[in-house]
């Protein structure tokens, strides 16, 4: 790892679950600000930054159907909670002074833009952070698969997908203290062994598209700048 960044634009996946730290639901404000201090000193640095936002720390569709809501409707409010977090990740970078833009995939006029890919490849080269909100805008898909998509069609070098652990192991470090962390995965080892990094569609996206993703602790703070600096944090997927 040097002194210049190793990559120019990278896209980031930020899960919902990310923003509540130690709450239960919704966002800690001191939680948000952290992640945005880092994004804003990246930002700062001339490294392109989009971001995709979760919406599990408010609303997941799977759940809401489990208890009986309709899969689509439920979806559509997964989707809005994503905006909810997209929004307060704009406030707190924009209290830092950094420029930034949040596109929905669902229009929303008077909140934010309508995602137009031309336009956030536009913002990026501006020296805009750009956060991707609502998803793919369609039911049944995940955040993390709006954010392989993104990845791929803003000419992302490297996709970060932040966790709550500082990679990809063999079983649940939480639960298991034996388990071994990877240093580097292939997709076919992370789909065929069900590693559960991101689901499938979204891992299959990035290895159809030769997308290299990067699992890292989100939770600590530098380990963003050490990647981006071409440290090798985490578990790198190839
Ligand atoms: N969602 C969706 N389509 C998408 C992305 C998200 O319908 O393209 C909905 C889905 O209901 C999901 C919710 O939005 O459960 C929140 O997204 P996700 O569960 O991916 O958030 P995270 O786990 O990253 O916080």
């Amino acid at each position: 790892s040097g002194s210049q960044p190793v990559y120019k634009r990278i896209l980031l996946k930020l899960s919902g679950e990310a923003l509540m730290g130690s709450a239960e639901y919704g966002i800690q404000p001191e939680v948000i600000s952290r992640f945005a201090q880092e994004i804003s000193e990246l930002n700062a640095q001339g490294v392109q930054l989009g971001i995709v936002i979760g919406g599990g720390n408010i609303f997941r569709g799977a759940g809401l159907a489990a208890s009986g809501m309709d899969r689509v409707s439920a979806d559509h409010m997964g989707m809005l909670a994503t905006v909810l977090n997209a929004l307060a990740l704009q406030d707190a970078l924009e209290r830092n002074g950094t420029f930034c833009r949040v596109m929905s995939a669902i229009r929303i006029h008077e909140v934010c833009e309508d995602y137009l890919r031309r336009r956030a490849i536009r913002h990026l080269e501006k020296g805009r952070v750009v956060i991707f909100a609502a998803g793919t805008g369609n039911p049944f898909f995940t955040t993390d698969s709006a954010a392989s998509l993104r990845a791929v069609e803003i000419g992302a070098e490297l996709m970060l997908k932040a966790t709550q652990v500082d990679g990809v192991y063999n079983a649940d470090p939480r639960k298991n203290p034996d388990a071994v962390r990877y240093d580097t995965l292939s997709y076919d080892e992370v789909i065929n062994n069900r590693l559960g990094v991101m689901d499938t569609t979204a891992v299959v996206m990035c290895q159809e598209q030769k997308m290299p993703l990067r699992v890292f602790d989100v939770h600590r703070y530098g380990n963003l700048t050490d990647i981006v600096y071409g440290k090798n944090v985490g578990t790198l997927v190839k």
